[in-house]
C-alpha cells in the first residue's frame, strides 16, 4: 500500500458525497491517515460515531481544519460561503481546500475570496450519486469508474491539483480539468434541468392525482417512476443547484422548452418523421451512454 496522499483529512459535512469519501479513505488506507468530520446535527454526529466514519466528529468546522492538509467542503453549496468564513482562520499553511459542489463558478465566487494566502483552493465536482442522502446513504463504490472534474482557477499550485486529482484517482474515479463556465454549461444540461423536470412532472401528477385522476400513482410502474426516483433527492442540495446554476440552468431550460413545444406540436400535426427522429437519436445517445460504461 502507498504512503496516505494526506496526514490528516478534513470533511466538512457528512451526507451522500462526505461518508462516501470517509468509506472509501477508511477502506483503502493511502488517502488519509486520520479523518476528522464536522457534522451540524447531534443525529449526524452519532450516526458518523456509530459507522466509524471519521476519528474525530466535531460540531464546530474551525476545530475540526485545524492541523488538517487537506479540507473538503461536502455541505450544500449555499452554505459555502458561511463554511469558508467560519475555517479560514483556521487553516494550516499549505493546505489544501478542496470541495464537491455540483456548482463551480458559485463555488469559486464564495469561496475563493475567503481562502486565506498560503492555502491552496482547487475546485472539484465528483460526478456520482445517488437520490439518497445523509450520513448514511454513503458507500465506497460510489465514485468508482466515475468522472471528477477539476476547476482550478487560473495561477493554483500545480502540486496541489495533483493531489487532488490523485485522490479522485485513488477514490475509484477518472480526473477531468474544465473551466468552470463550461462545466456549469454542461452539468446544467446533463443533471440540473433532468433534475428539475422530474421534480415538475411529479408536481404535474399529483395535481391531477388530487383532481380525480386517482389512477396516476397506481400505475406509475411506466415512465413515471424513473422521474420519481430522480424527484426523491435532497431538496436543499437541490435548491441550492438551481439557484446557484440559475443562468445555464435557466438557458438549457429555454431550450427545452422550445423543443418540447417543437415536439408537441409534431403531434398535433401527426409529423411521424419528426417524431421518429427525436426517438432514433435517444436511443441512440442511451446506447453510446452503455458503450461509454456511463449508463
Ligand atoms: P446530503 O447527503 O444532503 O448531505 C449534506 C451534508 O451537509 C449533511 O451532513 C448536512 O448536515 C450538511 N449541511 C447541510 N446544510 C448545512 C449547513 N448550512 N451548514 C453545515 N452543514 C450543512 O448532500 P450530498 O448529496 O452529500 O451533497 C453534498 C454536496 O455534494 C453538495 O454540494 C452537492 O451539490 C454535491 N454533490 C451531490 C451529488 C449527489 O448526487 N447527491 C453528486 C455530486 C456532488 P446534517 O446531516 O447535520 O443536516
Amino acid at each position: 500500500m502507498s504512503e496516505p496522499l494526506f496526514r490528516r483529512l478534513a470533511l466538512i459535512g457528512v451526507g451522500l458525497i462526505g461518508s462516501s469519501i470517509a468509506h472509501v479513505a477508511r477502506r483503502r488506507g493511502d488517502i488519509a491517515a486520520e479523518i476528522v468530520a464536522t457534522a451540524r446535527t447531534d443525529a449526524t454526529r452519532a450516526t458518523v460515531e456509530r459507522l466509524g466514519l471519521a476519528d474525530r466528529v466535531l460540531a464546530d468546522p474551525g476545530a475540526t481544519v485545524e492541523g488538517a492538509d487537506c479540507v473538503i467542503l461536502c455541505t450544500p453549496v449555499g452554505a459555502y460561503a458561511d463554511v469558508a468564513a467560519a475555517i479560514a482562520p483556521h487553516l494550516a499553511k499549505d493546505a489544501i481546500v478542496t470541495d464537491v459542489g455540483s456548482t463551480k463558478q458559485s463555488v469559486i465566487r464564495d469561496v475563493g475570496p475567503l481562502v486565506p494566502e498560503g492555502v491552496h483552493f482547487v475546485p472539484a465536482h465528483p460526478i456520482a450519486g445517488t437520490e439518497h442522502s445523509g450520513p448514511e446513504s454513503g458507500f465506497a463504490e460510489l465514485f468508482e469508474g466515475r468522472f471528477c472534474i477539476l476547476t482550478p482557477p487560473p495561477g493554483t499550485d500545480e502540486t496541489a491539483v495533483d493531489k487532488v486529482a490523485e485522490l479522485w484517482r485513488r477514490a475509484g474515479s477518472m480526473v477531468e480539468v474544465m473551466e468552470p463556465g463550461h462545466h456549469d454549461r454542461v452539468m446544467a444540461i446533463v443533471s440540473h434541468l433532468p433534475h428539475l423536470i422530474a421534480f415538475t412532472i411529479c408536481g404535474t401528477a399529483d395535481d391531477l392525482q388530487d383532481q380525480s385522476m386517482k389512477d396516476v400513482l397506481r400505475f406509475a410502474a411506466s415512465g413515471f417512476r424513473d422521474f420519481t426516483r430522480i424527484a426523491a433527492s435532497d431538496p436543499v442540495m437541490w435548491r441550492d443547484v438551481f439557484l446557484n446554476n440559475r443562468e445555464a440552468l435557466l438557458e438549457m431550460t429555454q431550450r427545452f422548452t422550445e423543443d418540447m413545444t417543437a415536439m408537441a406540436r409534431a403531434v398535433r400535426w401527426g409529423d411521424d418523421a419528426y417524431i421518429i427522429d427525436k426517438i432514433e437519436r435517444g436511443r441512440r445517445i442511451r446506447r453510446s451512454l452503455i458503450a461509454l460504461k456511463q449508463a
